[in-house]
């Protein structure tokens, strides 16, 4: 039986105790694989890959400590978090932009559990889209199991997130982010969309004028495209700003 070693520790490895990549090197199950997230896919993942992730890991493991677990207690009404999930693993924070996908590892022998967590900017997120599954469950019967899958951008790691979902409760996430990022097309809310929606026509505008005048250049390309964006999107300055100021106060 050909033995491999870990290429993250070095570890000696064997059929059992080794998982492929999809770049064909091999990490260790006891130590390396434990360092990631369970729904981090690591048969489609290449060794750099999961080198960020666990990176991604260590770093919001910190981050989910010093912020959000304080923020679990909180008595202040604007720094309550919404939670979403099968098992309530999301958390949303809107005071400071943030959001943790956490994991809870329980010790076998020690009472207790310890959290990992992936934190995002919320200003990141640029997809959240319903999927479901249908599985045989322990019975051999047929159930439907129902995910979220959200999407950042600008995330070295697992920026795509396949999470598990109560059933129905896709629609209350959906309608959750829509409104943070100003993007609900609600009677109350038409009003910002609109704003948004001509912001980004005078953009395409002045792009298209600056064409003709052959004096299109790199800021005029930028402000049509963020214009766009925010159109689409919702305009996350004030998400960025905020995550921002919370990530800087983490200590190292
Ligand atoms: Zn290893």
């Amino acid at each position: 039986m050909a033995k491999h070693n870990c290429a993250i520790c070095g570890a000696e490895v064997g059929l059992i105790s080794e998982q492929k990549l999809a770049d064909g090197n091999y990490i260790c199950r006891k130590v390396c694989v434990k360092k990631c997230m369970k729904i981090f896919n690591k048969v489609e993942a290449t060794l750099d890959s999961v080198k960020s992730h666990i990176e991604q890991v260590e770093y919001g493991t910190k981050v989910w400590n010093q912020i959000f677990v304080p923020l679990k207690k909180t008595k202040k009404k604007e720094e309550k978090m919404k939670q979403f999930g099968k098992n309530g693993q999301l958390y949303v924070s809107p005071s400071t932009g943030l959001v943790a996908l956490t994991e809870n590892r329980y010790k076998i022998f020690i009472f207790g559990k310890s959290t990992i967590a992936c934190v995002y900017r919320l200003a990141d997120l640029y997809g959240y889209e319903y999927e479901s599954e249908k599985v045989k469950n322990s019975d051999g019967k047929e159930e439907t199991k129902h995910y979220c899958v959200l999407l950042f951008h600008n995330t070295p790691g697992m920026y795509e997130v396949r999470m598990e979902v109560r059933s129905r409760e896709y629609e209350d996430m959906e309608k959750y982010f829509n409104t943070q990022f100003g993007i609900q097309k609600t009677l109350g809310n038409i009003k910002n969309t609109w704003k948004q929606q001509i912001n980004a026509a005078k953009a395409v505008a002045g792009a298209v004028k600056a064409v003709k005048d052959g004096t299109v250049d790199d800021a005029v390309a930028e402000n049509t495209v963020d214009a766009l964006d925010a159109a689409v999107y919702g305009d996350r300055t004030e998400w960025i700003a905020k995550a921002d100021a919370a990530l800087a106060k983490v200590a190292k």
